[in-house]
């Protein structure tokens, strides 16, 4: 089957020269540019490369950014301190707090102290439980990217059956609550987890596969269903002696025998990971605008 590629690189780009559009505006009638704030702790490469694109990604879309930076040994108070600073401090629409971090952090502790108007990342439960019951609210940025880009391909979810792989608070609930709510996806869902007895049937049916699991090529041809749509949110680094860096990317979909059964599917990378950091230049955007609370 001839498939079509879906390309969130390129899909992400427009959005922020759209978003850049947007700022010029508001600053030529005397706005300020929205100012997002990223707190990393530590150094993690992946998460350290994840918070470097979402600055030049501020830049592409003339935010301004400010990075604050913590040593691994950063105490769970000092971490606090700086949430609190942040909510209190007027000039910086929206902040985030790069997870994972260390073991010694209580991570939840972290995302309730943020202020849940200054919750770009759509973490807090205030923002969760909004967008379960359909009110405006941040989305977290990963499923409001794969929303965006099923929209921009003019994919059609409604009546649907959708299978999410994985239920994690960042990707899979929310990903499954927004598929089945009627303003967005209006699909059938079913999530699937590591203790889910028919996982392989239940991809069969599917007519939309959301693999994030974090297994690397877990999602087989035997699994996708001719004509499906898939979409592998999984970025796991594997070995890879030919690539500089000692590794490559590696999605949760076989990407070579299954995107021939496919209408669409994105790539790994290129395809859900730079939507993320797009869906979060919304989110700032709609805070410096004040758009979901005053
Ligand atoms: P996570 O918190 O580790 O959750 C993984 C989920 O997958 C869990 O619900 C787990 O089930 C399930 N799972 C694990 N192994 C499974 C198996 N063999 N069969 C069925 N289900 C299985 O992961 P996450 O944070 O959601 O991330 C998932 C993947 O997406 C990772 O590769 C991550 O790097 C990637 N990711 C990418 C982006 C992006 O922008 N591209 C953003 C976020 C995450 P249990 O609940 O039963 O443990």
């Amino acid at each position: 089957m001839e498939y079509n590629l879906i390309d969130g690189k390129a899909t992400a780009t427009a959005i922020k020269k759209e978003i850049a559009e947007e700022v010029k505006k508001i600053v030529a009638s005397g706005g300020k540019k929205p100012h997002l704030a990223a707190v990393l702790v530590g150094h993690d490469g992946g998460s350290e490369t994840y918070v470097k694109n979402k600055v030049l990604s501020c830049e592409q879309c003339g935010f301004k950014s400010t990075l604050i930076r913590f040593e691994e040994n950063v105490t769970e108070e000092e971490l606090l301190a700086c949430v609190y600073k942040l909510n209190e401090e007027e000039d910086i629409d929206g902040f985030i707090v790069q997870l994972p971090l260390p073991k010694h952090i209580d991570e939840q502790k972290i995302i309730m102290a943020v202020d849940y108007k200054k919750d770009v990342d759509g973490f807090h439960p205030i923002n969760v439980g909004r967008m379960a019951i359909g009110l405006p609210c941040f989305i977290s940025a990963t499923p409001l990217g794969i929303l965006t880009l099923l929209q921009h391909y003019k994919i059609e979810t409604s009546g649907k059956k959708c299978v999410i792989l994985g239920r994690s608070n960042i990707v899979g609930k929310p990903m499954a609550q927004l598929m089945m709510q009627k303003q967005y996806g209006d699909a059938t869902v079913t999530v699937c987890h590591s203790h889910s007895a028919t996982l392989k049937e239940e991809c069969r049916e599917a007519d939309i596969i959301i693999a994030a699991i974090g297994r690397p090529e877990f999602v087989t041809a035997d699994m996708v269903k001719e004509g499906a749509v898939v979409i592998d949110v999984g970025t796991t680094r594997v070995e890879d002696a030919t690539r500089k860096q000692g590794f490559r990317l590696c999605g949760d979909v076989k990407f070579d025998e299954v995107a021939s059964r496919c209408s669409y599917i994105t790539p790994v990378p290129g395809g859900v990971g730079p939507m993320t950091i797009c869906s979060l230049m919304k989110n700032t955007l709609a805070a410096g605008k004040k758009e979901f609370y005053k």
